[in-house]
């Protein structure tokens, strides 16, 4: 990093987001927030959302997400340090850059030998250590030999805090530069990944530049003993050496299929990808913990033009097909979608059926046919009625594409299933073209495509989502009426704690994406920018703070009695206890709530104090 983190702190500290995001595209203020048509993703209802105190956007239709900086980064295709010196120069302040370009190279190179031992070590472990047994008879269950793993470089972390810090004997620097582990709040080194089957990623030239994790199912389910559990996959965050929008998993081993058949197909997770290149069609790649976007078709379009989505169909209908259709224009690639028997991935039916796969490929349509087959394929066609129904839906789908004469294709398509005349769906067209919808606002962001299986973010339950708004939104009324061990949910205890810290929340975002943890990332992201139709009372707070406690409370009741199937505590103690918070909890909603409250409070911070230092 050749600017120091204060420097990047008064260069945001300095720039004005609205004014700078005004110089690109029209923003309004609309209650507290500023909104506007998206500069990356073609709209025409405004998703996009800025928050000017905290200096954060966020685009309801694409998801993108940022602060100024990353702003200008895409904007003008410019890497990080490019960014914050343009920044600098048009707010007028002097950069004190503490290193220069000679030795950020030196440390690159550091960085990717330190890679390269580490995804090395890893597959040592796999291969060959005891430990890593049960990862050995996943990877079988699931197709994967011992051929298959040294072909990929698969690798075991073992289930310790520091064993791969300590083996190579990692530096700080090293740690934090490769997203291999980081110092912990006890000063000591720590693993970024535990416990997890390793997938490591490489550049196009074969360089290790990142790795991906997985836990194995049996530890799936497993609740930690504070009650934390662990996400199913966990993938370096960005680094020097390492750009998540841009990186494609496998491209490294699979660009001369690309460019032999000019087809590249794009999976979800690294197992479908493996299976891709068991069932002989070495040519599939798959995004590493982003959802797929711009810059990996730039990288993609000089390798093939025909792109074809091997996602499961709900994942695929998902996507945001403006941008899709953008992306296709812009970037002059095809984008096709494979369709999968039954609910199956692309792993499975490997496994299965591999002539199925090959066909799915080979048999894939063009995205807009896609969409226009889940429109049709829901409807009933059988009766009039039912087709009638069907035209609305069908032409809002086509609508989205941008191109007139390939909606025009498609509406004589239509207008034959629907058996309706093409004149009266292009009337329909023309008046969603006119007038198009009010677009929904999801509550929370639906998905976002991690290592390898969708993370639903929108399963993050809402009293804590509630209690995160009001920490953010409502900051005096919120003050001292949440602590952490409300949440118990991992993710929203995570952000409750980083807001709690006194940072900024583009710091704390940075922290999230520096650890990995992309789901705290994206949904912080996304409520920063929240909008509200009016002002919090401080009885919303109790309420909130009344589910909170109830659902804390439950889990742990659970632990108390858990205590006293073992022993650890006398029945008649434990009794009392648990008779006593549930007295407390009946009266949350009542004369008595704010006593309750307390209580309660003071009995969850006794029985699992803070674990800050
Ligand atoms: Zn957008």
């Amino acid at each position: 990093m050749a600017i120091s983190d204060s420097e990047i702190a008064r260069v945001r500290g300095a720039t004005d987001i609205v004014a700078l995001i005004s110089e690109y595209v029209a923003l309004k203020k609309s209650g507290r927030r500023w909104t506007g048509l998206c500069p990356f993703h073609g709209e025409k209802t405004p998703s996009f959302s800025v928050n000017a105190e905290e200096g954060r956007y966020y685009c309801f239709g694409c998801r993108v997400s940022g602060d100024q900086i990353t702003f200008v980064r895409e904007m003008q295709h410019l890497d990080f340090v490019d960014a914050v010196r343009l920044l600098a120069d048009r707010a007028g302040i002097e950069l004190h850059e503490d290193s220069s370009a000679g030795p950020a190279r030196k440390e690159r190179q550091e960085f990717l030998a330190a890679m390269e031992h580490a995804v090395r070590w890893y597959h040592e472990r796999l291969l060959t250590s005891p430990d890593a047994r049960p990862a050995r008879e996943y990877l079988k269950s699931r197709g994967i030999d011992g051929d298959v793993a040294r072909a990929f470089q698969l690798g075991w972390a073992p289930d310790e805090w520091d064993a791969l810090s300590s083996a190579l004997n990692l530096t700080p620097k090293v740690l934090e530069g490769t997203g291999l582990g980081f110092v912990n709040k006890r000063d000591r080194r720590q693993d970024a990944l535990r416990a997890r089957i390793i997938f490591p990623i490489f550049d196009p030239s074969g360089k290790a530049v990142a790795v991906g994790g997985r836990i194995l199912p049996s530890a799936s389910e497993t609740v930690r003993p504070d009650g934390r559990i662990e996400p199913k996959y966990k993938n370096s965050p960005e680094t020097p050496i390492y750009s998540k929008r841009r990186t494609l998993y496998a491209l490294n081993w699979a660009k001369d299929d690309i460019i032999k058949s000019g087809e590249i197909i794009v999976c979800e997770g690294y197992t479908d990808v493996i299976a891709f290149f068991d069932a002989g069609m070495p040519r599939a790649v798959a995004t590493c913990g982003t959802a797929l976007g711009e810059e990996h078709f730039q990288t993609m379009r000089n390798f093939a033009k025909r792109i074809v989505l091997a996602y499961d169909a709900d994942q695929a209908g998902q996507s945001a097909a403006a941008s899709v259709y953008q992306w296709e224009q812009k970037h002059e690639v095809d984008v096709a979608v494979a369709q999968f028997p039954g609910r199956s991935d692309p792993a499975e039916l490997a496994l299965r059926d591999p002539e199925a796969l090959r066909a799915a490929v080979n048999d894939a349509v063009p995205f807009l046919q896609f969409r226009l087959n889940r429109v049709l394929g829901a409807a009933n066609l059988a009766t009039a009625e039912g087709r009638a129904r069907a035209a609305e839906p069908a032409m809002r789908v086509l609508a989205e594409h941008p191109n007139e004469l390939v909606r025009d294709q498609y509406v004589m398509q239509v207008a034959d299933s629907l058996r309706l005349e093409p004149r009266v769906l292009r009337t329909t067209l023309v008046d969603i073209l006119r007038h198009p919808a009010r677009r929904e606002i999801p509550n929370e962001p639906t998905f976002s495509v991690s290592g390898e299986r969708p993370i639903r973010v929108a399963t993050t339950p809402r009293p804590g989502l509630e209690a995160l708004r009001l920490t953010l939104h409502a900051p005096r009324l919120a003050k001292d009426r949440f602590i952490a061990q409300y949440f118990v949910n991992e993710t929203q205890r995570e952000i409750f704690e980083g807001l709690s810290s006194g940072r900024s929340v583009s710091d704390v975002i940075d922290e999230f994406e520096r650890r990995g943890e992309d789901q705290a990332a994206q949904l912080l992201s996304q409520i920063v920018v929240d909008e509200f139709d009016r002002d919090f009372t401080a009885e919303d707070v109790t309420a909130v703070v009344a589910q909170l406690l109830r659902s804390a409370v439950a889990e742990e009741l659970k632990n108390v009695e858990r205590d006293l199937r073992s022993d650890k505590v006398s029945p008649d103690v434990a009794m009392a206890t648990i008779r006593d918070v549930k007295e407390r909890v009946a009266l949350l909603d009542t004369a008595e709530g704010e006593g309750a409250e307390r209580d309660l409070k003071d009995w969850l911070l006794e029985r699992t104090p803070s674990d800050a230092s």
